[in-house]
């Protein structure tokens, strides 16, 4: 850059605004910079309005188009050297672009909390202890008659080194003193945790790989930029290949990514990765208080930790030399952030591995049509795993059909029976409903009244427990009333099951054995979780009842029969995304079975049990089904042939929502040119046109090319931007939406 005059810096700010802001670098803070010039992804303080913010810095320029006279001074330069990466920062601002989305917002939704307030990206030292050589050579005996002290000295032996908060609970100060004061122990201050001196990378040995999960391995190259699918059936090994890719790169002293779908997947998928390497592992996700999330970050970012598991987020992570990296449950829509940034992590985790020239491995079951077809047309690498590993066998589906059969809360005498053989030979059942609560709807007998939300188009649900009406989408609650309100009649019935109904139910008919409900309402107390997996993990007989939380990757060794008691709901949708997602939900339910020595079974209760999505699901799997799909995405001109962007708004007055996106709609059909056949549909309703106290619209927006669709979005959002009518409704723009 030629200095001539000031050095001007353009900043992010995390404000909802679509643009950068200049500031110039005083020159009294030339001394806290590393080099000549501030570098771009450095932090800042600056006032903004009456306020004084923390913002990052995205270029370093010498010219603006705002006057010198008007442009402030930095007030304070944060970071001698960047917090993020040019390649990380260049990501952020792609990502940024593409999801139409403010920079400054975009760039701090995406970073550690503490670092948004402008904390330090040093972790401060704190004090450790160790044994010294004296206290090596020494044997306890000269503590004999000082037990706490001969038992500290033990305790800290076959250790490296321990932060002081670790002995604190066990050995008072008064006990550390004393065993200093005779030169056995001492203490020293440390950023980071010592590791112990072992040059064993792996602390259990890798499995031997079948022949498919060989030649996956073999064929996944891991220098320079390359995406595999592996597309694997629930129980074939996946895992175990990521565990070898993930090795052959720490071998190359380069740092892995994992990505996973939930928090609740974390304490199980962890426990695999420490159980095989000895090395630091660390997590991210969203259940960590903001100093562990910081001090993950600062970890990755010195590559002191070598292996980062975490969920949507760190896919933001900065590393000091980052060499693979991994998403499992590719096709789980947890990875598409719904609301503020509506980034994919999926994608950009495909983008980000592209521009840093590292391979990326994207593993499921069930693997997304837009996955499919970028295997299809050839640009990713499509690895199949056919058999599950182990020599487990494939379960088999079992088909009832509800219309033929009576349920009694919701279960059909013949799933009944085949519970009741699995009990008694000794094994474990899955029972799935995707639905929490007691019952989804309370109605009246006498005249026909329901409970409804008073701020959704929605039906509150019964919680039988909590004697309370909930709704599922704005968590508004009432208590349940004995009467009818609208004309007072008793005769008030629920209508359809839940799963604490369904808990209920199964706990009555089966006494002897133990049955564990799995939904958000039961493991909303901290430790639940575990101790629902230790007794599934124990083995014997029980009964586990649960939602998708239940369907995630989770290994139960002796689980053989798998009932889902409603398959048809998600096959009414109007949702385009509906049929993939329930077929993937199904396979992957059905996946829990039989994946130790027994052989599994899926029982499926059905009112439509010739629906073509559950015909072909059953009878040819997914893969078939899939295909079908995507066929009809074509001839509908739908993702992945076609790019689709939604705008949204929603406001108090529907009318004022629906004015919002006519605009829209004119501003998009300008931008249609000769080149550009920008094509809408709507506005119309959203699927749930009432929520939360506001009406929401939605204006569909595609185009041949994703170029053109990105042009006309960032036009309209612009325009958009000035429109006073803007500021009253909420609006917002989503870029490969995975919601209608
Ligand atoms: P996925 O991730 O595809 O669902 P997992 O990696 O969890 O499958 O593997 C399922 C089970 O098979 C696990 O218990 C795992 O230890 C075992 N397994 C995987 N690969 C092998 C192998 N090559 N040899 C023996 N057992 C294996
Ligand atoms: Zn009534
Ligand atoms: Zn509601």
């Amino acid at each position: 850059m030629p200095q001539n005059g000031p050095i001007i810096l353009r900043v992010a700010v995390p404000t909802p605004l679509r643009r950068t802001f200049d500031y110039i670098f005083p020159e009294n803070l030339t001394k806290k910079i590393d080099g000549d010039l501030p570098l771009p992804g450095s932090r800042v303080t600056i006032e903004f309005g009456r306020r004084t913010l923390v913002a990052l810095i995205i270029e370093v320029t010498d010219s603006s188009a705002i006057a010198l006279e008007k442009m402030k001074p930095i007030k304070d330069l944060l970071d001698s050297a960047p917090i993020l990466s040019p390649e990380l920062l260049k990501l952020f601002i792609w990502a940024a672009n593409y999801y139409q989305h403010p920079i400054g917002e975009a760039l701090f939704t995406a970073l550690p909390a503490l670092l948004r307030k402008g904390e330090a990206t040093e972790l401060p030292a704190v004090k450790h202890w160790k044994v010294t050589q004296l206290g090596l050579s020494t044997g306890t005996a000269s503590l004999d008659r000082a037990p706490r002290q001969m038992a500290l000295l033990q305790f800290l032996k076959d250790k490296t080194a321990l932060p002081e908060s670790e002995l604190t609970g066990c050995f008072s100060a008064t006990i550390r003193n004393q065993v200093e004061e005779k030169g056995l122990i001492e203490s020293f201050l440390a950023q980071h945790e010592p590791q112990p001196a072992s040059d064993e990378l792996l602390q259990q040995a890798n499995l031997t790989l079948d022949s498919q999960q060989q030649i996956a391995m073999d064929a996944i190259e891991l220098h320079g930029f390359s995406c595999n699918l592996l597309e694997g059936v629930t129980g074939s090994g996946k895992t175990e290949i990521y565990l070898q890719a993930i090795e052959k790169t720490l071998r190359y002293n380069r740092q892995a990514l994992v990505l996973i779908p939930e928090i609740s997947l974390t304490p199980q998928t962890e426990k695999r990765f420490t159980d095989r390497f000895n090395t630091p592992i660390v997590s991210l996700h969203s259940g960590m208080t903001d100093k562990q999330r910081l001090e993950a970050w600062i970890k990755a970012k010195s590559g002191e930790a070598k292996i980062i598991l975490g969920t949507r987020s760190a896919i933001f992570t900065v590393f000091d030399d980052l060499g693979l990296i991994i998403l499992d449950e590719e096709h789980d829509s947890s990875y598409k952030q719904q609301d503020g940034f509506k980034y994919s992590a999926r994608d950009l985790a495909v983008i980000r591995a592209q521009r840093e020239a590292i391979p990326v491995i994207l593993g499921s079951a069930t693997p997304s049509l837009e996955s499919l077809n970028n295997c299809i047309e050839g640009r990713y690498q499509h690895l199949t795993l056919t058999q599950r590993a182990n020599n487990a066998t494939a379960p088999s589906w079992r088909v009832i059909d509800l219309k033929t059969e009576a349920t009694n809360c919701g279960i059909a005498q013949s799933t009944l029976d085949a519970i009741q053989q699995r009990l008694a030979a000794q094994q474990q059942v899955l029972v799935f409903l995707n639905r929490r609560g007691y019952a989804p709807a309370l109605v009246c007998h006498n005249c026909g009244w329901s409970a409804d939300c008073p701020k959704c188009d929605s039906k509150l649900t019964f919680h039988r427990a909590r004697a309370r009406l909930i709704c599922h989408h704005c968590d508004y609650q009432q208590r349940k009333t004995q009467h009818c309100p609208s004309c007072k009649s008793t005769e008030l019935m629920t209508a359809g099951e839940g799963t604490e109904q369904s808990e209920e139910f199964l706990a009555r008919h089966f006494p002897d054995n133990e049955v564990i409900r799995i939904d958000r309402d039961s493991t909303r107390r901290k430790g639940a979780m575990q101790e629902f997996f230790a007794t599934a993990d124990s083995g014997k007989p029980c009964i586990l009842v649960g939602t998708q939380m239940l369907a995630k990757g989770h290994h139960f060794e002796n689980v053989t029969l798998v009932v889902i008691l409603d398959a048809d709901s998600g096959l009414m949708s109007a949702d385009f995304r509906s049929h993939e997602r329930i077929g993937q939900l199904l396979v992957q339910v059905a996946g829990r079975s039989g994946r130790g020595k027994l052989k599994g079974e899926v029982i499926v209760q059905t009112h439509q049990p010739e629906h073509p999505v559950l015909d072909q699901l059953f009878n040819q799997g997914y893969r078939p089904l899939a295909m079908q799909l995507l066929e009809q995405r074509q001839q509908g001109m739908l993702p992945p042939y076609r790019p689709l962007a939604v705008i949204r708004a929603e406001s108090a007055y529907p009318n004022q929502a629906m004015e919002l996106l006519n605009l829209a709609r004119k501003l998009c059909d300008q931008q249609r040119g000769i080149e550009t056949d920008i094509q809408c549909l709507g506005p119309l309703p959203a699927l749930m046109e009432k929520r939360a106290g506001r009406f929401r619209f939605i204006l569909q927006v595609t185009a041949p090319h994703r170029g053109q669709l990105q042009g006309c979005l960032s036009a309209v959002a612009n325009q958009l931007d000035n429109e006073k009518l803007a500021q009253k409704v909420r609006w917002s723009i989503d870029v490969d939406p995975h919601e209608l």
